[in-house]
């Protein structure tokens, strides 16, 4: 069988990966929007293959740059099955309709080409097929798959593709995004049993995780520091599946007992409500903490001061209110959304702090204030940055290099003949390898986009 990576080579975003058998079957795993690839303004309208000859498409978890491009696979000519968790089929309904939401603007603004609308988004997710982890699923003839725990976001899911062909048994897994261990709300990952060849993401192959405190101690600590002390707003930039939900637990709990002040907290993402109802719904997909605490409280998220902004109303609340507040507005790197109005509005006030709890690409407006950058350019404008810049990675859904090498050691590696980096930076690539230990490190391909491999 032949692997082609066609996303996600040597950067984050875009993920996409083909899988050809020799009898023709052609499974692809995820179909992610390319954030990065930017010499290439057609890299998300036009796919490298037809997708009429794909046969089936396994997607790892509902993240857009996993998911995004679905829709558009489907608009041209794609008809089989889309497996997923089920927790991922409930958020990609409510991530799709955003995106064409987030298109339509854009395209009106005349900035983008639009990939798909609300008609494709139904088809696609009349594709949809859902089954949970840890069940063996036959896709074809000689042809399997399971999925294993990811520990990234809810339904987050590794898949292990088991395939014969000529007389051979081959084991094939693909990590998709794999969390960072002892995440709030969500389970630890599962490594794949038995793998002759592996395709991991490496998000983090050359950081270490900076934080050695609590989520709790550091919400303690930023909210003290600037809305207790200071009277001002604390903005935290998060995606609205994941983080969105990572932060309001951790307010929800402090709140609870005591340990922080009933500050009022917007939750400015269109899909946050959506996304925390499904967290709910499919707290049996979560930690133990999460599933104990459900069921005491009867909600995750829910507490006295939070306000979930809906309507214009809602927005005009949050704008016209000028005490102390905490604000968890998407999206996570700063590029596009509500959180970019926040930013905008309070960059150049001094009593404000922004903590950017995520992964930001270079380039991005989130890289850019961590870059200690002066001024920035937002909506068409130039703003000095007088808020106070803050960073943390204890709401991190990645593993960082410890993580990922516990994740490889900790992994059955007994017949594992290459594996594949894939989903991280080409820098961090190298250093990763570079700390591995020499026999893993010469199975290690480092691929680029197209590049066919032999498995
Ligand atoms: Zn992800």
């Amino acid at each position: 069988m032949k692997y082609t990576c066609w996303g996600a080579a040597k950067q984050v975003t875009g993920s996409m990966h083909l899988l050809k058998l020799e009898n023709g079957y052609t499974i692809l795993i995820d179909c992610g929007i390319d954030y990065e690839d930017k010499s290439n303004k057609e890299i998300n309208s036009n796919f490298p293959f037809d997708p009429k000859t794909v046969n089936v498409l396994i997607l790892t978890h509902a993240h857009i740059d996993h998911s995004g491009n679905i829709p558009n696979l489907v608009k041209q000519g794609f008809k089989g099955e889309i497996i997923c968790t089920e927790p991922t089929a409930f958020l990609l309904e409510k991530l799709w309709a955003d995106s064409v939401n987030i298109q339509n603007n854009a395209t009106n603004r005349k900035k983008s080409v639009r990939l798909y609308g609300f008609h494709e988004v139904k088809k696609a997710v009349d594709q949809l097929l859902t089954i949970g982890y840890h069940k063996d699923f036959e896709l074809s003839n000689g042809v399997s798959f399971s999925f294993y725990e990811a520990g990234h976001i809810i339904g987050a899911a590794s898949v292990r593709l088991v395939i014969e062909e000529n007389g051979k048994q081959k084991v094939i897994g693909f990590t998709g995004d794999i969390g960072n261990p002892g995440s709030k709300l969500i389970v630890d990952s599962k490594p794949m049993p038995g793998l002759h060849a592996l395709i991991t993401e490496t998000t983090y192959g050359n950081r270490k995780h900076k934080e050695t405190r609590s989520p709790e101690e550091v919400l303690i600590e930023q909210v003290t520091a600037t809305c207790v002390k200071q009277d001002g707003r604390l903005i935290i930039p998060a995606f609205s599946v994941g983080r969105t939900q990572a932060v309001l637990f951790t307010l929800k709990k402090l709140f609870n007992e005591g340990k922080l002040p009933p500050i009022r907290v917007f939750a400015d993402s269109p899909l946050a409500l959506a996304s925390s109802n499904i967290h709910n719904k499919f707290s049996h997909y979560l930690n133990d903490e999460a599933q104990l605490y459900k069921k005491e409280e009867g909600s995750l998220f829910d507490f006295k001061s939070l306000h979930i902004v809906e309507d214009k109303d809602d927005v005009e609340d949050m704008e016209l209110y000028r005490e102390a507040c905490i604000i968890v507005s998407s999206a996570g790197m700063l590029e596009g959304g509500r959180i970019q109005q926040h930013i905008g509005d309070h960059v150049q006030n001094p009593m404000c702090s922004i903590m950017i709890a995520g992964f930001c690409s270079p380039g991005t407006l989130g890289a850019q204030l961590l870059e200690g950058k002066s001024i920035i350019r937002i909506k068409g404008h130039d703003k000095y940055v007088y808020a106070k810049i803050g960073q943390t990675d204890v709401f991190s859904a990645h593993p960082d290099i410890v993580g990922l090498t516990d994740y490889f050691v900790k992994s059955d590696n007994s017949e594992l003949q290459k594996v594949f980096f894939v989903h991280g930076e080409e820098a961090a690539m190298y250093d990763l390898k570079e700390t591995l230990d020499p026999e893993f490190q010469g199975k290690v391909i480092i691929p680029s986009r197209g590049e066919e491999w032999t498995l």
